[in-house]
């Protein structure tokens, strides 16, 4: 059985992807080539992994990339309680502008802990560069400090997604779009 056909619905095509992702990495190469530091992208491992990879090919900038890792225990298609971070990052971001690359923002529980762990690291900006963001299921209203910035690609209504980079389960990650899965798959 083939994996499209455990989708109810494509939400974002691969040219529409592309298209976006290329826009997003025009602004932030514009927003961070004044300074003289290079950024640092720090990828949200795993779901980040596609959109890194194609965000930072179009950032023509001395950047570095690494990735983190944020668990929160929860079942099926929600995470509950508070994040902990299971790997760390190997370089140092003391001093650098650092841009979270996260695959979707939806409580806003990991990215907020995210967050923290960046400017408690010594990191001079924290920005998130989030492909989705459902803002209708928001419960923790994050801030950034001075020069950080928010980006993201795409509102995405409230449907449980996966495709480029994200999973249920651990599957689906491979597909080139973003769908939504047919429920009686998760439920
Ligand atoms: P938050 O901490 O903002 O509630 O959730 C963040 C994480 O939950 C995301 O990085 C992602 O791994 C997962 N998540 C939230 N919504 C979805 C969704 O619709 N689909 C998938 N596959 N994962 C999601
Ligand atoms: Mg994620
Ligand atoms: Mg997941």
């Amino acid at each position: 059985m083939s994996l499209d056909s455990h989708i109810e619905r494509v939400l974002w095509t691969p040219d529409q992807i592309a298209t976006r992702v290329f826009d997003l990495a025009a602004q932030i190469s514009a927003d961070l080539s004044p300074f003289s530091e290079p950024p640092a992208l720090v990828g949200v491992a795993t779901g980040a992994f596609l959109f890194l990879a194609d965000l930072a090919r179009q950032i023509p900038l001395p950047v570095t990339v690494d990735f983190i890792r944020a668990e929160s225990y929860g079942s099926g298609t929600q995470s509950n309680g508070s994040p902990t971070i299971s790997f760390d990052l190997k370089l140092d971001v003391t001093g650098r502008h650092v841009v979270l690359v996260e695959d979707i923002v939806d409580t806003g529980t990991t990215i907020a802990h995210l967050i923290a762990h960046m400017e408690s690291k010594g990191a001079s900006s924290v920005s998130v560069c989030t492909f989705l963001d459902k803002p209708s299921r928001r419960k923790v209203d994050f801030q950034l400090l001075s020069k950080g910035k928010f980006y993201r690609g795409f509102e995405c209504p409230d449907y449980f997604v996966v495709g480029y980079g994200m999973d249920f389960a651990e599957r689906y990650r491979n597909l080139p779009y973003i769908g939504v899965l047919k429920p009686e798959l998760y439920k």
